[in-house]
């Protein structure tokens, strides 16, 4: 018995909305993500660790990796940046001598 096999498998498709996470070109963290929000019309391209972040105009042509390459394109042009907040203090503390940056999810 048992001759009937089903072969139906359902594959769960991924949504076009999932988030693929990419390298910051400013922390070098790989924690950029691209949110396409179709109805406002905007890509955002969001950095969770540093905060960096730009928007563009959606098109629905592109794919989350060619707003990352407008991501960075735009930071190399230096359109855009991180709002940093003043400090008191002067002078950026080095970041290479901390390790502790790798984050597990
Ligand atoms: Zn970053």
């Amino acid at each position: 018995m048992g001759r009937r096999r089903r072969r139906r498998k359902i594959r769960l498709k991924p949504r076009r909305s999932l988030p693929k996470i990419f390298q910051c070109p400013r922390c070098g963290e790989t924690s950029v993500s691209v949110m396409i929000d179709r109805r406002k019309g905007v890509a955002r391209v969001v950095c969770s660790n540093c905060g960096l972040e730009a928007e563009f105009e959606y098109n629905p042509y592109l794919a989350e990796v060619d707003y990352y390459s407008r991501f960075l394109d735009a930071y190399e042009e230096g359109k855009i940046g991180v709002e940093e907040e003043e400090e008191s203090r002067e002078g950026e503390e080095s970041e290479g001598e901390y390790y502790g940056g790798e984050e597990v999810e």
